[in-house]
């Protein structure tokens, strides 16, 4: 019954995964005997089949977008030809919000026949059932593309995904209700220079404390979080906060035992 969670990348923001300073391949988790990839950034499937022992695409059982933009959804046709064995063997399930799947879709027509289950994520939607894992949606956040974080609860064990926000207070309340043992959370920015879409430092300390899981991963750091060593922050935040926090780091990966 062990829960585990494969960091394929660590690298937000476009200049770190344009020059790939962290890898941006997402996670791939395991919920017992099931497999799921989340977010495969660009070098996905490079870094998926490069870990030891090496992630096997042909088992896994869905594929999930919190939402489109390229660093979170770029490997998604690749992951999905990989998953379905170039098409010969559909497989499996794929999961994204609606604006994924219409306007401006990052989803090839032919690739996404590779998948026999569609499912249209939706704010505060589910429980979509993968196999014995449940997971639903929480509210939907304050980015530029239709962004929604994830709750994954298998045998009493709950991992809840904060992807790119704003920081909003109906976070708190949405990720605080699911109660989560892990929450892993973007935190791109490490202060607020720019007026822009997404996490800072201060609002993913203010996100933990509020939310208070077992235990707090960040990930999905950009340029100014790698410069100040997102590991001794994160050794900080857990004095400050008294809750356990990690620093993710690419190719690590975090057990949690279900
Ligand atoms: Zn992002
Ligand atoms: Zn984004």
């Amino acid at each position: 019954m062990s829960v585990s969670i494969c960091f394929l990348g660590t690298g937000g923001a476009r200049f770190v995964v344009a020059k790939q300073i962290r890898a941006s391949g997402g996670m791939w988790m395991r919920f017992g005997g099931t497999q799921i990839h989340l977010d495969p950034g660009p070098g996905a499937l490079v870094r998926a089949l490069g870990t030891i022992p090496p992630q096997r695409p042909a088992e896994l059982d869905a594929i999930v977008l919190s939402h489109k933009h390229i660093d979170h959804a770029n490997d998604v046709n690749a992951m999905i030809e990989a998953m379905a064995q170039g098409g010969w063997k559909p497989r499996g399930v794929l999961l994204a919000p609606g604006d994924a799947w219409e306007s401006e879709s990052i989803l090839l027509p032919y690739a996404r026949h590779f998948v026999p289950r569609h499912e249209i994520v939706e704010e505060r939607g589910g429980p979509y059932a993968i196999n014995d894992v449940e997971v639903r949606a929480s509210v939907r956040h304050q980015h530029p593309v239709e962004t929604y974080g994830l709750h994954f609860r298998y045998a009493g064990t709950t991992v809840s995904y904060l992807p790119c926000t704003r920081y909003f207070d109906g976070l708190i309340e949405d990720y605080a209700a699911h109660k989560p043992d892990v929450l892993v959370i973007n935190v791109l920015r490490y202060a607020d220079s720019l007026d822009v879409d997404h996490l800072t430092l201060d609002d993913a300390k203010r996100l933990i404390a509020g939310i208070r899981p077992g235990s707090a991963i960040m990930t999905h750091f950009g340029t100014k979080m790698l410069e100040r060593d997102p590991r001794r922050i994160a050794y900080d935040l857990e004095d400050e906060l008294g809750i356990r926090v990690y620093a993710a780091h690419d190719g690590w990966t975090y057990d949690a035992v279900a």
